[in-house]
């Protein structure tokens, strides 16, 4: 069973014995792919480290299957562990590279041979068995080396960064290639990544990590529609989501309204239900807006007169089907809105833009907790 737990798992390192994992709690089911992302130094490797028995637990309990595995060597785990860099062995060819791990295993010679070449078949790697490492492409020593993993036949893959050195292009197949493996195995997979696409796209739940301590578990759509903190919204998605300082303040016919020194937004009942209950009338708060919930469309416009700001825009950047217009709405920062690429824009042009607002978030300005 490829069940993983961790109870209060911590890492201290050094004579500081400073903080690198903190109370880290996590179950991962059998067959899950749980993809662990967060800035560079959030602890994600350490974490993945511990998993595979290679950094010590400083406190804290930790299950694979239903074995306490705390003191367990990595070899006997019942894991596989990619990295970034594959480290095959030069002089051996794929083949060997793929049989060794079997080999030190004494498994019998023929047993081998049939683990190679279903594992190659697999991989689609089977005409390069005999070739050595240095005679193959990036993306195909980073297969050799999946199938270095898959052949062993493990409950448990830990995967840290395995495609960051690949080119962009390579990279979005070999993250095609790692979910069909996954879903085809069946097995547990937790995979470590700085870059928040490959966990959106990749993950059947995302663990949001900063300085040591998770943010947020949940499944990518929640991670996107629902960020728990400021820090979760803005490292998921791109472009990042906008943040706009306002007050909440009492609007006309009852309703809640966001000012800022310049524009004021009506909030939809259900929000302003909430703003209420957490007392945050004639309070700041930060407003998030994804760029996709900011219109230009006209129709939207008319029909919702209280949700427009107005901004001159300052920069475009095409992006193939759609652009993403670059605004200053007297804020210290630009707001990005997306817009469709047939538009034409002027430099300086000053444009009217319509903010959805039931999908506004917003969060407590000193917390960054979100409100909802
Ligand atoms: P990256 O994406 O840069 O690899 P990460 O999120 O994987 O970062 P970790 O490598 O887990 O982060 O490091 C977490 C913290 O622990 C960092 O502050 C790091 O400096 C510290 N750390 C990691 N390994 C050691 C070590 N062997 N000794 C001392 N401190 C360490």
């Amino acid at each position: 069973m490829g069940r993983i737990l961790l109870n209060h798992v911590e890492k201290r390192f050094g004579k500081e014995r400073a903080y690198a994992v903190r109370d880290f709690n996590l179950e991962i089911q059998d067959g899950e792919f749980i993809v662990m992302v967060g800035p560079s130094g959030c602890g994600k490797s350490t974490t993945l480290r511990m998993i595979a028995g290679l950094e010590d637990i400083t406190s804290g309990e930790l299950y694979i299957g239903d074995k306490l595995v705390n003191h367990l060597p990595p070899k006997d785990r019942d894991i596989a562990m990619v990295f970034q860099n594959y480290a095959l062995y030069p002089n051996m060819s794929v083949y060997e590279n793929i049989a060794f791990g079997l080999r030190l295993r004494k498994m019998a010679k023929n047993e081998i041979d049939q683990a190679v070449k279903s594992t190659s078949r697999v991989l689609e790697i089977e005409p390069f068995l005999d070739r050595k490492p240095r005679q193959l492409s990036g993306g195909q020593r980073q297969r050799v080396a999946l199938g270095r993993a898959i052949v062993r036949n493990p409950q448990v893959f830990l995967m840290d960064e395995p495609l960051s050195n690949l080119d962009a292009k390579l990279r979005v197949q070999m993250r095609t290639e790692i979910i069909g493996l996954q879903k085809q195995l069946g097995v547990t997979m937790v995979y470590v990544t700085h870059d928040q696409v490959e966990a959106m796209t990749m993950g059947h739940r995302i663990v949001v990590m900063k300085d040591g301590v998770i943010q947020q578990v949940d499944t990518p759509k929640l991670i996107y529609n629902n960020p728990r903190n400021m820090f979760v919204a803005g490292f998921i998605g791109t472009p990042p989501i906008n943040f706009i300082e306002g007050k909440i303040l009492e609007g006309s016919e009852g309703s809640l309204e966001f000012h800022t020194n310049r524009y004021y937004l009506r909030i939809p009942k259900l929000q302003a239900d909430m703003l209420r209950k957490h007392k945050k009338v004639d309070r700041n708060v930060i407003m998030g807006i994804r760029c996709e919930n900011i219109h230009l469309d006209s129709a939207i416009r008319e029909a919702n007169p209280h949700a427009q700001i107005t901004g001159i825009q300052k920069l475009n950047e095409l992006m193939g089907a759609d652009m993403y217009l670059y605004m200053d709405i007297g804020m210290p920062k630009l707001l990005i809105a997306r817009a469709q690429a047939d538009h034409n824009f002027e430099d300086d042009e000053k444009l009217v833009l319509t903010i959805d607002m039931q999908k506004a978030l917003f969060f407590d300005k000193e917390t960054t907790e979100n409100l909802w």
